[in-house]
């Protein structure tokens, strides 16, 4: 194992080349790492290092360039099998984004699972992408879209919570730390309550990953989706975590090229796992960056990061409540990450 490299933050802030401009005459100081984060030179390295040296078509070719190109594609999938614990690597899939990955399941597993009168929970913090998929196919199939309700310091409701998984509820799909209010939620005994009632578990780990170590094999959850445009990666790409048994059930999400093993005209044999999910020609570039920026972060540790971050959130929040007046936070839970929201009375 390499040893870490010591957190230094002028050191840091040397790594992302946007940070050395000057901004209407300041230096740029960005906040807004929770909607994206900036990219370091390495990951930016990466994308034209691989248009330069490996640009190609994956899986199809057998020339040099497509040997090198897909094997830096499937490198990825290895570290990103590492980074999340997952048993398999065919259980990591590519896809856009968080968004995409959350529409795939509810379009595969939630039309395969979902019938009249099923229930779908989600909680009261949860992120566009993570209500409107459900309400799309709770209506085309008659299922029940149910929200599991907080508290005003913005923690979810545990009791209630537990207490609405029941025998209708075939699928919990819930934030693992809310983009407005940083909460951490609780998510262990929800998806050990979803499994003891027969229901599917989908973590939405977009604000999860970059924070702390996210473990899908001692989380035991089903699904569990994320972006790489948040983890100090490119846009463009995410990746969708799925167990095997499961990934290998349901139907396919879109149909073309990569997903199958032969196609006529009568009948289509579908590919293996993951290639099953991944239709078309991927964000191969993006993709293979993608691997640097988790070794970037990977290169400090989490446990680094988020000391730093939640240093400058006791800061902000300290000097904010002193120097403005009627500030008032929002979002306080006891267990959550580096996320300052607020309202100013009046
Ligand atoms: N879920 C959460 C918690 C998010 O913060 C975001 C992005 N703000 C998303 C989902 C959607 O991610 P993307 O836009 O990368 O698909």
């Amino acid at each position: 194992m390499t040893s870490l490299k010591t957190f230094d933050i002028q050191t840091v802030r040397e790594d992302f080349p946007i940070l050395k401009a000057d901004l209407n005459g300041k230096p740029l100081i960005y906040f807004d790492n929770a909607a994206t984060t900036q990219k370091p030179q390495v990951v930016l390295d990466t994308l034209q290092q691989y248009y330069q040296e490996m640009n190609a078509n994956i899986h199809r070719g057998i020339h040099t360039l497509a040997e090198r190109a897909t094997a830096a594609y499937e490198e990825t999938r290895d570290t990103l099998q590492t980074f999340i614990n997952a048993e398999h690597r065919e259980e990591i899939v590519f896809t856009r984004g968080t968004t995409e990955g959350i529409n795939l399941i509810a379009q595969t597993a939630g039309r395969f699972y979902l019938k009249q009168g099923d229930e779908v929970l989600i909680s009261a913090m949860e992120h566009h992408s993570n209500i409107v998929p459900w309400q799309m196919i709770c209506e085309e199939k008659g299922a029940i879209l149910k929200v599991m309700p907080i508290f005003d310091n913005g923690e979810l409701d545990l009791d209630a919570a537990l207490e609405m998984i029941n025998e209708r509820t075939r699928i919990v799909s819930i934030v693992y730390v809310s983009n407005s209010l940083g909460t951490i939620n609780p998510i262990k005994p929800i998806i050990e309550k979803a499994h003891q009632l027969n229901a599917l578990t989908v973590i939405d780990a977009a604000q999860a990953v970059s924070h702390f170590d996210v473990d899908v094999q001692a989380l035991n959850t089903d699904f569990l989706v994320f972006s790489s445009h948040k983890l100090y990666g490119p846009t463009g790409v995410g990746v969708l975590y799925g167990k095997k048994a499961i990934l290998e059930a349901i139907p396919p999400y879109q149909g073309g090229g990569e997903m199958i093993k032969d196609v006529s005209f009568e009948k289509t044999t579908y590919n293996e796992l993951p290639y099953k999910f991944e239709a078309g020609t991927p964000n191969i570039a993006d993709t293979v960056a993608l691997k640097t920026a988790v070794e970037y972060v990977n290169s400090y540790g989490k446990p680094v990061l988020a000391n730093q971050e939640n240093d400058l959130l006791s800061y902000a929040t300290a000097l904010l409540t002193e120097e403005i007046e009627g500030f008032i936070p929002v979002g306080t839970a006891k267990n959550k990450v580096s996320v300052l929201s607020f309202r100013i009375e009046g």
